[in-house]
């Protein structure tokens, strides 16, 4: 089954070809944290120093990699990525850190899934610049200290709060991403179309910019899909109307949402009678992961107001039987 919201999958298109922006000013929206970015690297340029490490934290699909490859850029270092999974021994790390160059960027994704050894090596990386290894066994074992290139390590993960404390607090810059604006969302779809050649109406990119669940990578998966759907049926160009009945083909609702979000509201109406219904246990209901509910599915639904969180569980508010017209019935225990 192909979806639309695919939670971890990366981009098929390379980085090179890509719709990634390379430079801070090509990156549309999330001013706030574009601004601190840009004055936290000229000043590092300016200084002649290494970027202090930069932790990047929200919902898949805003930007995060984009924005770590843009820092990469704008101080005209090397990029080199990796994820918390990839990372599996302390020596991975030592084999990436020891590669680096002068100033280098290494961008650590899902850092949340590091492993504690790997994690602990990394502290005293991040914070002299050095690593402690362990050589030989036994009583001819001994410690030695090797020295770092000044790097900067840029962290992603879903959320922050997953992150363990020391690990947070050896970051000199946190930023939190957030889901963008459709204005915002209408400019990314306008320069992917451009990128890609497409011929779209404003209307157009106003109506995918809408479905997109504010987040700029499944506005280019729709722009791609609706792309399709124009060239088959149409006349190649986006309008309205062919993305109007493409989104509808794709199960894409109004407001963004797709089948699995559909499901988990239905879910809570109509199996937990509105809920509270714990995390774990609605994920169940729908045969879905917990941990995708809850980094995919869930910040989208309480940013709309469709769910609330209650210390009980989830609850689905007044407005999600409205969206799915089901007559709402007040609770006498609410
Ligand atoms: P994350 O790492 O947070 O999961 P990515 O950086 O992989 O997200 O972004 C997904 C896609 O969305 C990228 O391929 C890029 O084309 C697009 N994108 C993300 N942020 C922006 C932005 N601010 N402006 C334009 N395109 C963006």
């Amino acid at each position: 089954e192909e979806r639309v919201v695919a939670p971890r999958e990366q981009d098929v298109d390379s980085w090179q070809y890509s719709l990634r922006p390379r430079r801070l000013m090509e990156y549309i929206g999330q001013d706030q944290v574009k601004n601190n970015l840009s004055i936290f690297v000229q000043a590092a340029l300016a200084r002649n120093e290494a970027l202090d490490h930069v932790l990047l934290y929200g919902p898949p699909g805003l930007g995060k990699t984009t924005l770590a490859g843009i820092i990469a850029n704008e101080l005209g270092v090397n990029f080199r990525i990796t994820s918390g999974p990839a990372i599996e021994r302390p020596g991975d790390l030592a084999s990436l850190l020891t590669n680096l160059g002068d100033k280098d960027v290494l961008f650590i994704d899902e850092i949340h899934r590091l492993s504690r050894a790997v994690e602990e090596v990394l502290y005293s990386a991040m914070e002299d610049y050095a690593l402690d290894i362990i050589i030989g066994k036994g009583p001819s074992a001994r410690s030695i200290r090797l020295d770092l290139p000044k790097f900067t390590l840029v962290g992603a993960t879903t959320k922050a709060g997953a992150l363990a404390a020391p690990l947070r607090d050896r970051f000199g810059v946190i930023c939190r991403l957030e889901y963008y604006e459709t204005d915002h969302l209408v400019c990314i779809v306008n320069r992917a179309a451009e990128i890609l050649k497409v011929d779209i109406e404003p209307r157009g990119a106003l109506e995918i910019a809408r479905r997109s669940r504010g987040t700029p990578r499944i506005a280019n998966r729709l722009l791609k899909r609706v792309r399709d759907f124009a060239q088959v049926t149409g006349n190649g160009v986006i309008t309205d109307t062919i993305a109007d009945k493409a989104l509808a083909l794709l199960e894409v609702d109004k407001r963004g949402l797709d089948k699995t979000d559909r499901s988990m509201l239905t879910a809570i109406i109509k199996k937990f009678n509105g809920g509270p219904v714990g995390l774990d246990t609605l994920a169940a209901a729908i045969s879905e992961e917990t941990e995708t509910i809850e980094d995919v599915y869930e910040p989208f639904l309480l940013q709309l107001g469709l769910i609330a969180r209650t210390p009980r569980g989830r609850v689905a508010t007044p407005a999600a039987y409205a969206h799915l017209n089901i007559p709402y019935k007040e609770k006498s225990d609410a």
